[in-house]
């Protein structure tokens, strides 16, 4: 019997591993694709991921391409441009980092099942993951990272079905355009086209080292058809000369995402959810990577503690959400509100206003690029909002006289 299960080989299921093998527990790490796998995603990574992950900072076999200007679009008029001296964030790609935590993961000792999980059964003593090949795999603990559509949160009735007004859908393309665009044309920006064509979400462009990443996204519930909004958008993309003519959309892939934040519950006996399977993302920006990873390094520390005891009880899983809440529950909260109140609502006029303010007043533009971002810890964030705001609607309100 293993001690821990993980269904999942993205970025929460591989940094759990990697943990728990590391520290010598048997671990067998289950994901339906087989390795490098692309994932739809932007892979856009703040700051703070490489703060935390220090060993995605050097020798890696995965390219980091920093980006140091950040464009804002409020619908299709650009309202706030930032240039940093420093990188303001790296963008990836996801076949080359994903693969990069896997290997790191099968090194520590890992051993790998390249099979789909298709259900699982709890009992007093263990838990059993069952296969699509008609195996199982017995395990004192699961850890279900197996993203947005996690069937162990389904089977464990933590999560039977997303309600569609908590999660987004997107469709995204990268292209691959060569190192000489990305240099000469693109240059290291990102563009963000917030409530484009008026749907409840954004579209961004993301440079990378030779490829360009395009994508929109917005509530499932809302949506009507994302794929001709996207079309559309990489049109206008082209005809603004962001991009180039020759790019064809099609072939394009969707995915969820969850976007409302996380779920009430995140264990149940013997099983504890990480990242999108939890609901672990960042509503207002819908980065999730940097919680997957944190949420599966959490996950595994519990389950080191409830091994080493040899005690599973739902108390020593409890700390597991306690400590996830007190790591990130700020973001998740305040990433809830900046999305009420921008996205979710569409307050189109309250998003101008805000975007004004950052035209005439440097210090909010900062603070307004961290909200999208978090380089800095929500609370600092919060607070310097707090200060700045009237002094930055002041200015505005002077200024439009
Ligand atoms: C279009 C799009 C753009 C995004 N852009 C960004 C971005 O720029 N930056 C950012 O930080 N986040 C972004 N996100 C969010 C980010 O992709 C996720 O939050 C992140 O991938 C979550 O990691 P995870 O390990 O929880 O799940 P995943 O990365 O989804 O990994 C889950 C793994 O589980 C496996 N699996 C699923 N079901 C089973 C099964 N039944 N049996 C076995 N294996 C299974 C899958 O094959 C997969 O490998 C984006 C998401 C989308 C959809």
């Amino acid at each position: 019997m293993y001690d821990v299960a993980i269904a999942g080989a993205g970025p929460a299921g591989a940094t759990a591993s990697k943990i728990l093998a590391e520290k010598g527990f048997q671990v067998a790490l289950i994901d339906k694709q087989k390795f490098p796998r692309d994932k739809p995603c932007g892979g856009g990574l703040s700051l703070k991921i490489f703060e935390r992950f220090p060993y995605l900072k050097k020798n890696t076999t995965f390219d980091k391409f920093p980006i140091f200007d950040f464009v804002l679009f409020l619908e299709k008029e650009e309202k706030l441009t930032h240039e940093e001296k420093s990188p303001l964030g790296f963008t990836i790609r996801r076949e080359e980092f994903d693969n990069y935590l896997f290997l790191r993961t099968k090194d520590a000792g890992t051993v790998y099942f390249e099979k789909r999980v298709k259900d699982i059964r709890i009992t007093s003593d263990f838990v059993e993951v069952f296969l699509r090949d008609q195996n199982s795999i017995k395990a004192k603990m699961l850890i279900g990272a197996d993203g947005v559509n996690s069937i162990v949160a389904n089977k464990t009735g933590l999560n039977p079905k997303w309600n569609p007004d908590r999660v987004a859908l997107l469709i995204v393309k990268e292209f691959f355009v060569g190192k000489d665009l990305i240099s000469n044309s693109i240059g290291p920006k990102t563009f963000f086209y917030w409530l484009f064509n008026k749907i409840r979400g954004y579209g961004w462009v993301f440079p990378k080292k030779e490829h360009v990443n395009v994508g929109l996204g917005e509530m499932l519930s809302t949506t009507r058809n994302l794929k001709r909004s996207f079309f559309e958008y990489v049109d206008f993309l082209k005809k603004s000369g962001i991009i180039p003519k020759d790019l064809d959309p099609r072939g394009y892939k969707a995915a969820l995402v969850p976007i409302r934040g996380p779920l009430s519950k995140v264990y149940a006996d013997r099983v504890l959810l990480a990242g999108d399977a939890a609901g672990f993302v960042y509503p207002f920006s819908g980065e999730g990577i940097y919680f997957a990873m944190v949420s599966g390094e959490i996950a595994a520390d519990v389950l080191i503690t409830a091994l080493e005891t040899d005690n599973f009880s739902e108390k020593i899983l409890s700390r597991y959400q306690k400590l996830c809440k007190k790591d990130f529950g700020e973001e998740m909260k305040f990433g809830k509100l900046l999305q009420d109140r921008y996205t979710y609502y569409q307050k189109i006029n309250d998003f101008k206003k805000l975007m004004n303010m950052a035209i005439i007043d440097e210090k909010m533009k900062k603070l307004i690029i961290d909200c999208f971002l978090l380089n800095h810890p929500t609370k600092k964030i919060k607070k310097d909002l707090f200060l700045r705001y009237p002094i930055a609607r002041i200015k505005s309100i002077i200024r439009s006289f």
